[in-house]
């Protein structure tokens, strides 16, 4: 869908993902009750007022989903059409709009797989767009402002939420209820938007872990290396590790495990009968990666990164290493 176009704004490309965005109430409208992704980005564009006065949007629908059903699928086809709308030249920028809970994964994904130029922008919402106060429309007009913005280029890819414009690496969605429910933790946002427009505050200090070898980025030939999530606790054997080991040695190569990423306690300690499993496992040629369930480690490779990012980081090398 294309906007009557006025020529003096800027083009910006909006891709619908689904959500709770495009969440339709089926009860009362003050009640808890949707079905995300059930409205279409035309919808969205239109029930956002004075949007059209921003830029010249292009919209287009990439999936009609829950954020929770995410995969790499969905992620391989908005990078591809990210990538080809932006070498468009008259294209200032591409907005997504996405389901609030892998909102962190698919801006991390972007981020590590389209070049760090014009600005690439994930919204969300926290509360469906039939309900009493949606919070869609304004983010998404916040978003649009962000993406003409000739200041938010180079910063990667950024999340627009509550007023705040967050960086890809940073972000993770921290309450599972609250309008305001993202947060970019100690390092804070990038800046800000509203009405007084778009504020740069910070830049991204660098790219943690350092830009992926291989540009222009292509998806694995075959399937994605299989990474897997393990958590350290109180009575953490190392059974789940066995269990991930034996499948993957099954010969079945849906099950073949590639990598690990650990949620460890604190400061990323792992209960020892864990650590035993994790070492039987690198030995035997498994990528194993430390993180903490508490939230984002600074220093080592994945510097700020926390354990759902990581795991994107090395599902991305690993396939980068086998092509
Ligand atoms: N389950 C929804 C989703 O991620 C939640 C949301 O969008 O806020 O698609």
């Amino acid at each position: 869908m294309q906007s009557k176009i006025d020529i003096s704004l800027p083009k910006v490309l909006v891709l619908g993902t689904g959500g709770t965005i495009a969440g339709v109430s089926t009860a009362h409208p003050a009640q808890a009750g949707y079905r995300a992704g059930a409205l279409d980005i035309a919808a969205l564009v239109a029930a956002a007022p004075g949007i059209e006065q921003l830029a010249n949007l292009q919209a287009e629908q990439i999936a009609s989903i829950d954020s929770k059903d995410m995969g790499a699928a969905v992620w391989v086809q908005l990078a591809g059409r990210i990538r080809d709308g932006l070498q468009q030249g008259d294209v200032a920028g591409c907005v997504v709009t996405h389901g609030s809970d892998t909102l962190e994964e698919t801006a991390y994904f972007l981020h590590c797989v389209l070049p760090a130029g014009k600005p690439v922008v994930l919204t969300a919402a926290m509360r469906p767009a039939t309900a009493l106060s949606a919070d869609g429309p304004r983010n998404l007009y916040d978003a649009v402002q962000v993406a003409a913005c000739l200041q938010a280029r180079g910063l990667g890819v950024v999340c627009v939420l509550h007023g705040r414009i967050h960086s890809a690496c940073d972000v993770s969605k921290a309450q599972p209820t609250a309008v305001d429910a993202f947060s970019s933790g100690e390092r804070g946002p990038l800046g800000f938007v509203g009405v007084q427009g778009v504020q740069i505050t910070r830049q991204l200090p660098s790219q943690p872990p350092g830009p992926l070898p291989q540009t222009p980025w292509q998806p694995p030939r075959g399937s994605w290396p299989r990474v897997e999530l393990v958590h350290s606790h109180a009575g953490a054997d190392g059974a789940v590790v066995r269990a991930l080991m034996q499948a993957s040695q099954s010969g079945d190569p849906s099950h073949k495990l590639a990598g690990l990423v650990v949620l460890g306690t604190g400061s990323g300690t792992v209960h020892e009968q864990l650590q035993t499993a994790l070492d039987e496992a690198e030995a035997a040629g498994i990528r194993v990666a430390y993180a903490s369930r508490v939230g984002a480690l600074s220093g080592g490779d994945f510097d700020g990164l926390n354990a759902i990012k990581i795991r994107i980081r090395l599902m991305l090398e690993l396939a980068a290493a086998t092509g």
